[in-house]
C-alpha cells in the first residue's frame, strides 16, 4: 500500500459526473456545488440522479451486449431515500428489501411488490405477512427454520410465498472480512449439503412454492474469479435439484461487484455478465441481480466545510478538521475505507498539496476520514466534496454526539434540488420522555 494516493485530477479524469470548472469550481452533474453548500448548508449529500441512470443502463447494456436477460433488483439498503428509488424504477429497476421498513419504502417509491425480492438473515413473522399481504415477488429464505415458520405464516394467510433459497457456496470473495458472506462459518446463506434436503422440504410444505436459488458472497468484490466460483457451484446445485425432479426457475446472483475508490481495478459490468453467462448461461433459469453499490456508490458526494486546521509539529501532518464526522459517513471508521477528497474551489484543486490528516469532530479517535492525505493548504469556511459516498453512506449516518442528519439534494442535467431538510435540532430528542419521579424544568 505505498501507492501514491490519485490527486485530484486523476480522481476526477475517471468520474464523467465531476468536472472541475475554472470559475464555478466543482460540478456534479453540471451542477456548481457551491451554489448548493452556500444554499443549504455542510454536511450536505448530493445524490446524482444521471449516474443513477447511465449506471443503471451500463450495468443493463452489459447483460444485453453477453446475450443475457437478467431483473435488476436494487438492493436498497445501499441507498434508501425516496428519489434514488424514484430514479431506479423508473430506470426499469426492481428492488431487494432487508427488512419490512425498506419493503414499505419501496412501494411507497411505486416499487412493484412483484419485483421486490425480500433478503436478510432474520425476517419476523411481522415482515413476512406484510411482505406476503403486499404480493411480494420473492422471499429468499436463509434457513430450515426460517422456511418452516414462513410456511405457516402464509398458510395463516392463505397465501403462497415464492421462495428461492440462499446458499452459502463457501467461496472467499477476497474482500474485507466485514463485508463477505459466502463463507462456510458466515451467517448468511445455507449449508451447501443441506440445500438439497431443504429444497424438497420446501417442496413439500404448504404454503411454499420453491422456484430457485441464490447467493450473494459479499460487496466491494474486485475479481470476476470469486463469483465464476460461486455461479459454477450455484450451477452444479441447479443439475443436482433437478435431477431429483426438483423444478428451478430462477438463480438470483447476488450483488457485490466493486467500485473503484481509490485505484483500484474494478472489474466492468461485461466480466460479471460473462461470469454468469459461461456458469449460468445455459440451465433456461430466470436470472437476476442484486447491485447496491456499484449502482449508488458513485452517484454520490459530501459536501463538508473545514472547521479548522490543527497544525501539528514539524514532521507530523497538521489535522484538518471537517463539520462532517463518522457519524455522517460511517465508511472510513468502520473499514478503513478510502474515499476521495476535493475541494470545490478551482483555485484550490491547482495548489500544492500537503499530508493531512482529515477528521470529524466526534469524540472518537477512530473519526478519520484520511491519514497523512496530500491535499492542497486549505482555511475554515473551505468546503470539499467527499467522493464515492452514494452507498452506504446517509443511510448508516446516526445522531451520534447529538449531530442531526444532514441536508440532502438532487442533481440531474444541470438542475438541483433539496430532498431531505436538515433535521432540526430539537428534533434529536422528539420521542424521548421522562420518568414521573423526575423533576422537569
Ligand atoms: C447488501 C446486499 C446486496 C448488495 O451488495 P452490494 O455490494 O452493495 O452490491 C445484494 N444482495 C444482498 C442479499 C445483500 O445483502
Amino acid at each position: 500500500m505505498t501507492r501514491p494516493d490519485p490527486d485530484t485530477l486523476s480522481l476526477l479524469a475517471s468520474r464523467p459526473s465531476l468536472r472541475m470548472d475554472v470559475q464555478d469550481g466543482l460540478l456534479f452533474e453540471d451542477v456548481p456545488l457551491h451554489l448548493i453548500a452556500e444554499r443549504l448548508g455542510t454536511p450536505c449529500w448530493i445524490t446524482g440522479a444521471g449516474t443513477l441512470r447511465r449506471r443503471t443502463r451500463n450495468l443493463h447494456h452489459a447483460f444485453v451486449q453477453a446475450g443475457l436477460d437478467v431483473a435488476l433488483h436494487y438492493a436498497m439498503k445501499a441507498n434508501d431515500h425516496l428519489a434514488t428509488l424514484t430514479v431506479l424504477r423508473e430506470e426499469g429497476c426492481g428492488a431487494d428489501v432487508v427488512s419490512g421498513g425498506e419493503f414499505l419504502r419501496a412501494v411507497h417509491a411505486g416499487i412493484d411488490p412483484a419485483h421486490i425480492v425480500f433478503s436478510g438473515v432474520g425476517k419476523t413473522n411481522a415482515e413476512l405477512t406484510l411482505a406476503l399481504r403486499h404480493g411480494i415477488g420473492q422471499i429468499n429464505i436463509e434457513s430450515v427454520e426460517e422456511l418452516r415458520r414462513l410456511s405457516s405464516v402464509a398458510q395463516h394467510l392463505d397465501l403462497t410465498a415464492r421462495v428461492v433459497l440462499r446458499v452459502n457456496p463457501d467461496i472467499d470473495a477476497g474482500t474485507h472480512d466485514k463485508i463477505s458472506t459466502g463463507r462456510a462459518g458466515d451467517k448468511f446463506g445455507i449449508d451447501w449439503e443441506r440445500v438439497p434436503a431443504i429444497y424438497a422440504e420446501a417442496a413439500a410444505l404448504p404454503g411454499i412454492e420453491p422456484i430457485g436459488l441464490a447467493t450473494h458472497i459479499g460487496s466491494q468484490i474486485l475479481s470476476p474469479a470469486p463469483f465464476k466460483a460461486a455461479y459454477a457451484r450455484v450451477a452444479e446445485m441447479v443439475r443436482t435439484l433437478r435431477a431429483q425432479g426438483l423444478s428451478v426457475e430462477t438463480v438470483d446472483c447476488g450483488g457485490g461487484l466493486g467500485i473503484r475508490y481509490r485505484d483500484e481495478l474494478a472489474p466492468p459490468p461485461s466480466a460479471l455478465a460473462g461470469a454468469i453467462r459461461e456458469t449460468l448461461g445455459d440451465l433456461d433459469v430466470r436470472l437476476a441481480i442484486e447491485p447496491g453499490r456499484w449502482l449508488a456508490a458513485p452517484a454520490g458526494v459530501l459536501l463538508t466545510s473545514v472547521i479548522d486546521t490543527k497544525h501539528q509539529p514539524e514532521g507530523v501532518p497538521n489535522f484538518l478538521i471537517l463539520d462532517a464526522a463518522m457519524n455522517d459517513l460511517a465508511r472510513p471508521s468502520l473499514y478503513g475505507s478510502w474515499h476521495g477528497i476535493v475541494p470545490l474551489s478551482p483555485e484550490r484543486a491547482h495548489a500544492d498539496l500537503v499530508p493531512q490528516t482529515v477528521v470529524g469532530p466526534v469524540c472518537e479517535s477512530s473519526d478519520v476520514f484520511a491519514t497523512a492525505r496530500p491535499l492542497p493548504a486549505l482555511q475554515p469556511g473551505d468546503v470539499v466534496a467527499i467522493l464515492d459516498s452514494g452507498a452506504y453512506g446517509a443511510v448508516m449516518s446516526s445522531t451520534y454526539n447529538s449531530r442531526p442528519f444532514a441536508a440532502q439534494a438532487m442533481v440531474e442535467n444541470g438542475q438541483w434540488q433539496q430532498i431531505r431538510a436538515r433535521q432540526p435540532v430539537d428534533a434529536l430528542w422528539t420521542g424521548e420522555m421522562l420518568p414521573d419521579w423526575l423533576e422537569t424544568q
